[in-house]
């Protein structure tokens, strides 16, 4: 299964056949997707799927074994090689893309391990492997401004998974692992201030983010400080 969104993950709508229906649960499969399925602290997308006999709706689409799962609200009319042309809900997705680049901003400016994290619309957060006073959140501000004020491409590089385990300083975020396509794990570079592997979808340029707005920074337990943000739209 191909995942469209790892190629481009500004890809709205795309057209796929069925692979596989379960009936009971309707879940459907399908030959590509441009879904992203929930992980790594991202959530899934919405949309529609249209085929000849009507469309119905995806309400959550998440990852297993290598595929996507796509829930739907309906499977009645559907069956196994349809064609579909799949929409995703691209306002709520794109704002997932600027959360989530915005995340690896704050992972960049905070000199702390992540041990979590969320993507939300409204807001979003990570928890850091850190002491109360050595976050400050007026600094992880100035810096955050400091980092925004210049453009700054994102780009890809897919390398073996040998390669990453010779550099383990490079996974950021201690408890999720990295996803493997075909044995290969992608390393996502904001030019030259982040550089971590991640499968989640980003934009193309810092410069869509906009702002960062730092929330409050909750104490999560001794060694965890959790950081909020929002965007400034
Ligand atoms: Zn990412």
């Amino acid at each position: 299964m191909i995942k469209l969104y790892e190629e481009n993950s500004y890809t709205k709508e795309f057209e796929a056949k069925i692979i596989n229906i379960d009936k009971e649960i309707k879940v459907i499969e399908l030959e590509n997707t441009a879904f992203f399925g929930k992980g790594g602290g991202q959530p899934g997308d919405s949309g529609v799927l249209v085929s000849e006999s009507g469309s119905v709706e995806v309400i959550e689409t998440v990852k297993k074994e290598g595929s996507i799962l796509h829930q739907v609200n309906s499977v009645a009319n559907l069956k196994i090689g349809d064609l579909i042309k799949g929409k995703i809900n691209w306002k709520k997705r794109y704002k997932f893309m600027r959360m989530h680049t915005a995340l690896h901003l704050l992972c960049a400016v905070v000199p702390a391990d992540v041990t979590g994290g969320q993507i939300g619309e409204l807001k979003s957060r990570l928890d850091f492997n850190a002491n109360v006073n050595s976050i400050n959140k007026e600094d992880v501000q100035i810096k955050l401004n400091q980092v925004l004020k210049n453009d700054n491409e994102i780009s890809y590089e897919w390398v073996d998974s040998q390669v990453l385990e010779k550099k383990p300083e490079l996974i950021r975020t201690m408890t999720v692992k990295p996803p493997k396509t075909n044995g290969k794990i992608r390393l996502v570079k904001i030019g030259n201030i982040d550089l971590q592997p991640c499968g989640g979808t980003h934009v193309k340029n810092i410069s869509e983010i906009g702002s960062i707005i730092i929330g409050k920074i909750e104490n999560k337990g001794k060694m965890n400080r959790r950081i909020n943000i929002s965007l400034s739209d």
